[in-house]
């Protein structure tokens, strides 16, 4: 079988095609740039380059096919899952709690918020919205590089009483290279000192323009503190969303993304993870990186129980035999048996790895990476 050519295979290492083609010809192999290439050439050429290569078993294959094989039937719409970004001291926090504790429905009051990593919350014209509370932009970055796709819409916060800022504009870029849509939220403007004006200018000058200048990035003038301007923020996300037409099977096996994962001494291995299609049940089979485990308790951020969770819904997890890392994929398997050999399969290929201290790229049939 043929996998990928030299082109795709020097992308994924990083490296220019005419070094992929230089490495070949001095090991007598004679590649042209779209020429697909056997797993011995992928083996022997990665190897060059310092990779190890894992080829993925049909069963992960399947799965992932799964996820991208939807009919248009089955679909429903979903909650965004916003991601908000921006200089340190900007207001990232203060804005994510403020959101939190203001969107508390009735039956949720009592519940005492626990930092898990995301939580869902339902905005005054009733509809959902997750937020993705993951401690400035590494952890997006990250699940970036992992190659997980996960955030909707970001919120870039900028104080007003201060300037676009480097990681600002850090913030902005990565969004735009992940090809995210933007909104500007304009914050502490209950500060004497500020001065959203000089804001949107600074913004026009790196090319976004928002609407109330003609441009085409919605913004929203905000207090985290007060939390004035916070709930127009809300909607003009889920106008945002509207765009988007989200969308995901509620009825099929659960699939997602580790947001985050660590072991409690009293309750073992904990992850959150956010379903992204499908419905996640106690008593699911998971397997998520290199680990795996029946899901035994699911609960929310408020730490309540929860029997299912569907699409864009993160919840915090149980039963998992060890923590997979920030940005794993995860799906939920008919067969533990099955679960149990890929996720034993992938940390052994992680401890080898380990040992050699040597980078890895996985591949299936077409050449995606996992
Ligand atoms: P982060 O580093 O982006 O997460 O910023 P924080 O949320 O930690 O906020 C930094 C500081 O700004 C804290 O002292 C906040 O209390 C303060 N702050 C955040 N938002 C506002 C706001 O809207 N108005 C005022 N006056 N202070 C704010
Ligand atoms: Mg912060």
């Amino acid at each position: 079988t043929e996998f990928i050519s030299a082109n795709d295979l020097s992308s994924l290492m990083d490296v220019s095609v005419n070094e992929v083609i230089k490495v070949c010809m001095q090991l007598g192999m004679f590649v042209s740039i779209n020429q697909r290439l056997d797993a011995e050439a992928i083996t022997i050429i990665a190897d060059e380059f310092g990779y190890d290569v894992e080829f993925m078993t049909t069963e992960e294959e399947q799965a992932l096919e799964e996820m991208q094989e939807e009919n248009e039937e089955d679909l429903v719409e979903r909650a965004p899952i916003v991601t908000i970004m921006g200089h340190v001291d900007h207001g990232k926090t203060s804005l994510l709690d403020y959101i939190r504790n203001a969107n508390v429905t009735a039956g949720e009051a009592g519940g005492i918020t626990q930092h898990i990593g995301a939580y869902k919350v339902k905005t005054e014209s009733g509809r959902n919205i997750t937020f993705l509370d993951t401690p400035g932009h590494e952890a997006f970055t990250a699940m970036r590089a992992r190659g997980a796709k996960v955030t909707d819409v970001v919120i870039i916060v900028v104080a007003a009483d201060d300037a676009v800022m480097p990681q600002t504009k850090e913030a902005i870029n990565h969004a735009q290279a992940a090809g995210v849509p933007i909104i500007i939220a304009i914050n502490k403007v209950d500060k004497p000192s500020a001065n959203p004006d000089k804001i949107r200018e600074e913004l026009s000058q790196m090319n976004i323009l928002v609407e109330e200048w003609g441009g085409k990035y919605q913004s929203q003038e905000v207090s985290a503190k007060s939390g004035l301007g916070v709930e127009d923020l809300l909607e003009k996300v889920l106008l945002e969303a509207e765009l988007l037409e989200l969308k995901a099977n509620p009825e099929r096996h659960a699939i997602g993304t580790v947001i985050e994962a660590s072991l409690d001494k009293g309750r073992g291995y904990v992850a959150t993870m956010l379903v992204q299609t499908g419905t996640m049940q106690i008593g699911d089979v998971v397997l998520a990186g290199s680990h795996y485990g029946r899901v035994k308790a699911m609960t929310d951020h408020r730490g309540r129980k929860m029997k299912e969770a569907g699409p864009a819904t993160p919840v915090q997890l149980l039963g998992l035999d060890g923590a997979p890392q920030a940005g794993d994929k995860f799906v939920v398997m008919d067969s533990e048996r099955e679960a149990r050999e890929i996720a034993s399969n992938r940390s052994q290929m992680q401890r080898e790895q380990s040992l050699r201290t040597r980078k890895h790229i996985t591949l299936d049939e077409i050449g995606r990476r996992l």
